[in-house]
């Protein structure tokens, strides 16, 4: 059982479900933390400087306190209040969540985002232009709160909630197929559904929609940009070739690139997947006790959420 004993304490009284979901927010947070120090580096940089990342040490190029949390966690938790405010994922609360989330300066802020908000800002239109450029990993790294809001609705409601806040800032449709993808992935591991299952679901299901999501296992693809397509396809190796929640985050997060994104995505589906006690408590213990208990909070309610 999980060694932290707050949270011990706390979890005796939930449901198999809610540590499900509990784990997976806090898997995007710390995946967010832990990659967030090897942003943009090289894998081949990372080898040479800190060897193997496994560690909540903070610094990289946003100078991060150790456990501190970036764009990826702090915009979902922007998302998940909206979301209990309005009784639902609503595309005009969504929005003006964003907004306020921008003006309160956060940390790190992807372009498509900034653009999107920017547009919502000038326009009131709370879908942005279609657009090819828009073909990043923004409104994945941000959508567990919809499939934590609607896992007693139908796969076609919570499509439909993940394109209201997918579109405010990345419209576009290899954003919005890999959306749907990981959010099925969080789902059905939320349901205690095993690897092969997911793996011939909405994976498959991906890679038969567009076959640049094909990935290979066991031999590695490098350096993943913001790209949705590079971004998921380094988060189904690491996915699919490990087989604990911390292998699963640190072989993500050592490829480098867009690394606090790939960890927070990798981070909410191993989180589903391994539920609380696999989470290592020496980064539990590390990150930052506000967003933790914000994270833990947040997932809770949004589960009683009908
Ligand atoms: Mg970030
Ligand atoms: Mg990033």
């Amino acid at each position: 059982m999980f060694r932290t004993r707050t949270l011990n304490r706390q979890a005796r009284h939930w449901t198999e479900r809610q540590q499900r979901a509990v784990a997976a927010y806090l898997g995007l947070a710390l995946g967010d933390a832990l990659g967030a120090t090897v942003e943009f580096m090289t894998p081949r940089e990372i080898q040479t400087t800190v060897g193997r990342h496994a560690e909540l040490t903070g610094g990289g190029w946003l100078r991060l306190r150790p456990g501190e949390v970036t764009d990826d966690t702090t915009m979902s938790l922007a998302l998940g209040e909206s979301i209990l405010l309005a009784g639902k994922v609503e595309g005009l609360a969504a929005a003006q969540a964003f907004d306020q989330w921008m003006r309160a300066k956060p940390v790190d802020i992807g372009a498509t985002v900034r653009r999107g908000i920017v547009h919502f800002r000038t326009t009131g239109s709370t879908v942005s232009p279609l657009s090819e450029q828009s073909a990043s990993n923004g409104s994945c790294m941000r959508l567990l709160p919809v499939v934590l809001a609607y896992t007693r609705r139908s796969d076609a409601e919570m499509a439909q909630a993940l394109l209201c806040q997918g579109r405010i800032t990345h419209h576009n449709a290899l954003a919005e197929a890999g959306c749907l993808c990981i959010a099925r992935m969080v789902r059905m591991a939320l349901q205690g559904e095993d690897l092969p299952a997911i793996l011939h679901g909405p994976m498959a299901w991906l890679i038969d929609e567009n076959e640049l999501f094909t990935f290979r296992r066991r031999r590695p693809l490098g350096n993943p940009s913001g790209y949705i397509v590079e971004t998921l396809r380094v988060v189904f190796e690491a996915f699919v070739d490990t087989d604990s929640f911390e292998s699963c985050l640190v072989e993500t997060v050592n490829r480098g690139g867009d690394a606090d994104t790939t960890g927070a995505i990798a981070g909410m589906l191993a989180g589903a997947r391994y539920g609380l006690s696999g989470i290592p408590s020496r980064w539990y213990e590390r990150l930052d006790s506000r967003v933790r208990q914000r994270c833990i909070t947040q997932a809770l309610s949004l589960l009683d959420l009908v």
